[in-house]
Parts: structure tokens; sequence; C-alpha cells
């Protein structure tokens, strides 16, 4: 359709179900010839974008200009709305007034850009158990690195933060913890951990990618530093993340990035090196054309969870599909399901299994050829995790497959169907 005009790209469009998502009258065909819609199980991985906010992206995309660039409408337009897009997302994770907000590639480049920004000689406690996003980049930007053993359950994990930290940092100290799990769905206790990193004069950041999705992140209430989340899990398509939270570190770093709009003064006198004056503000580590079409999808999504309804029914839809799924899955006698902190634990929308007498990629791509299917097998990117919680021998698993399960995840737009075919 021809582009219309309007003053507000951004304003919200009512559709007739703000929860609907692309990927619901796709279809698959499956090996024996049939075609079946596409039962989209892996939100973790890469949720469905909704289709409101791609209607916003649709909308604005004909209007598109650079940002910090251009002085046409269109860049002054595209300028506004990326900054609108901060403030918005920023009002949704419940920052302070003087924290930054930071548009990245994704949860792994915004945890790579606190690890490249943390003052040196700072200490990092991470549990061993992390996904790897969460888990590698302190290391590769050469911190110190204190990892903790895996804890049974939420409580367990606060006494351990609490241990390492009992003599009290001698200097910089940072938790990464993840508030969610990618394998198992479960909640980590981020607020216990946030206090007991505050008492010992640590700070800490919280991996959001898969908390975001299901439940609502209150930064300030939560007393978390900084948060980390990924546009693509949260109904968003590809290609922008987000870092948020306290400005003193950021500000200080080196850029993440070097390159265009992380100045404000590049000079050169004849045969001296080139002088850098660096920018402040959420500039400085944003070198490069920032990704307004990212930045206004993440702020869509967004929006789309806190409006109206908001959280309230994507929880209560997605605990009547789990309540149902994992009822199902413990009457099936050769499938397992996995769990550190015991199947009574709260958590979202995702669940990992093991099937007796099945190789786990097999069984994935199975579910595909027959039934149009979409899961993940394999060890999710968090290999230290699915190897303890698959146990020091592997799965239960006569055909000798490797160490893999089956994850099953899902959120908006999911219907009761898809779970029961499942099943
Ligand atoms: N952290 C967790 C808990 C995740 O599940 C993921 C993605 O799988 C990431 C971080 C990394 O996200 P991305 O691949 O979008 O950088």
């Amino acid at each position: 359709p021809a582009h219309t005009h309007h003053t507000d790209p951004t304003g919200s469009e009512t559709a007739t179900d703000p929860r609907a998502v692309l990927s619901a009258g796709v279809t698959v065909p499956l090996a024996d010839g049939r075609v079946v819609g596409y039962a989209a199980l892996d939100y973790a991985a890469s949720a469905p974008v909704l289709s409101r906010v791609w209607d916003e992206v649709a909308r604005y995309a004909p209007s598109y200009g650079s940002v910090h660039r251009g002085a046409g409408q269109l860049s002054r337009l595209s300028t506004e709305l990326f900054e609108r897009s901060r403030a918005t997302v920023a009002g949704f994770l419940g920052l302070r007034p003087t924290d930054r907000l930071l548009f990245t590639r994704s949860t792994t480049d915004s945890l790579n850009l606190l690890a490249a920004a943390l003052p040196a000689g700072t200490r990092v406690l991470v549990f061993e158990t992390e996904h790897h996003a969460a888990l590698l980049p302190w290391a590769h930007h050469g911190h110190r690195v204190d990892y903790l053993a895996t804890p049974d359950d939420p409580a367990a994990a606060v006494r351990a933060v609490e241990e390492a930290l009992a003599d009290g940092p001698v200097g910089p100290t940072l938790l990464c913890v993840t508030g969610a799990s990618n394998v198992t769905g479960e909640l980590w206790p981020v607020r216990e951990l946030a206090a007991a990193a505050h008492r010992h004069g640590a700070r800490i950041v919280l991996d959001a990618a898969q908390l975001v999705p299901h439940r609502p992140v209150d930064v300030r209430a939560w007393d978390v530093d900084w948060v980390a989340f990924s546009g693509h899990k949260l109904y968003a398509p590809f290609g922008a993340g987000v870092l948020a939270g306290r400005a003193d570190w950021l500000d200080a770093a080196p850029p993440y990035l070097a390159g265009g709009g992380a100045t404000r003064v590049v000079s050169r006198e004849a045969g001296a090196a080139v002088r850098v004056v660096w920018a402040d503000g959420e500039t400085r580590h944003e070198a490069g054309s920032p990704n307004v079409i990212g930045a206004l999808a993440v702020a869509a999504a967004c929006r789309a969870l806190t409006e109206g309804e908001g959280y309230r029914a994507l929880v209560a839809h997605e605990r009547a599909l789990l309540g149902r799924l994992r009822a199902g899955l413990a009457e099936l006698p050769r499938v397992r399901e996995l769990s550190l902190f015991g199947p009574a634990a709260e958590r979202v929308a995702v669940v990992s299994f093991t099937v007796a007498g099945w190789d786990s990629a097999e069984f994935a791509r199975a579910l595909a050829d027959r039934y149009g299917i979409g899961v993940r097998s394999g060890m999710f990117c968090a290999q230290p995790l699915v190897r303890r919680l698959l146990g020091a021998d592997g799965p239960a698993d006569d055909c000798g497959g490797p160490l893999q399960a089956v994850r099953v995840s899902f959120g908006a737009g999911t219907p009761a169907e898809h779970v029961e075919r499942l099943l």
C-alpha cells in the first residue's frame, strides 16, 4: 500500500488481536506430503514477531532516514523516533532518571559492551551454569572471574553470593545473573541477589533475555545496576538489543566501538596522531549509524507488553498452557523434564526434556517432519548447565546419543492446539 503521511508513526495502532503473531498463518510441508499450520514452539531462541510490531515498522519504513546525521525532515523524524524509542524502553524497564539506555545488537552484544566498559581490575562473579552470553564475556575481556558453583535452590544461590563476597570487595565487583533460565525456564531470585551484592559493595547485571518476554522487569524496584535483553526474543525482528543501567562506569569507559557518532572532536596536527574527544552520554557507545528500525521495533514490543492487559494476560495464558504441557509430559514414561530447582520452582514458558530411546536432535527433527512442530534440541548455549542437568553420565538414552535435550518454549500467540499436538 502507498505510504500515507503520519504525524505520530510510533503511536500504537489497535490491531484486532494485540497478541497476534506473524507466524500464525504459516504452513509447512510434512514428510508425508501433507501441509499443516506451523507450530512455533521455539520462542526462547527467537520469538515470532507480533503483528502490531511489524505493522509499526512497515508504517515507518518508507520514511526512514539517517539518525543524528541529517538535516532533512526524514532524518529529523528518524532521530526523534529513535530517541523516543529509547524513552519508551527506559520506561518499560523502570530505569532511574540518571541511567543510560544503549541500543545494541543483542544480549550478547550488550554483555560484551558492559564487559568492555568495566573498570580495570573488576572482579566478576558468575554462576558456572549461565548461558554462554552471560558466562564468557568477562574473562574474554580480561577480567578476573570467580565462577560460583551451581546452587540447588534459589536460596542457595543467594548464599553462594554472600559467601563469595564475605570478605568485602577490594575493588569494583560485578555479579552477573540470569533472570530466567533459557533451559529450564526457572526464575532466579534477582531481588535477593541484588540485595546480597549491594550489601557487600558489589554491583549486579541482570541477563533478562528470557525474563522480559514473560515477566515485567523493574530496574529501580529490584535495585539492579544493569539489565540486558534482545529484541528478537521479545516479539521484535532481529537486529536490536538493549543494555541499560548505571551511567558512571559506562561514561568513564572508552567507547565500545571507535567510529563516527561516538566522537565530539577529531583532529590531527601534521606529524601527530589523531586526537579524539569522545562523546558523552549514550552516543559514546553507539558508534556507527544507529539501527532505528530495530529500536522502533523493540519499543513497539515493549508497548505491546505493557499496554492494556499487558503482561497480566500473557502470564495467565502461559501459565495455563505450561500447566497442561508439564502435566502431559509427566504422564509420558519416557520423558524426563530437566530442572535445577525442583519441579515446584516458579518458571516461565520454557521446558526442556529428554526422551528415553531417542537422540534429541532426531526427536526434534521428527517433530518437525511428522507434525510441523518447531522446537530446539541441543545444549542451548548453556553447556555446563545442560551437562549438570543430564547428570555426569548423560541422559538415559539407549541410542547412545550425544548429551542433549529437547526444548519447548512459547508465549503470546501460542494456541492450545500447538501444545496438544506436541503431547
Ligand atoms: N542470555 C540468555 C539467557 C539467552 O537465552 C540468550 C539467547 O539464547 C542470550 C543471553 C543471548 O541472546 P542473543 O543471542 O540474542 O544475543
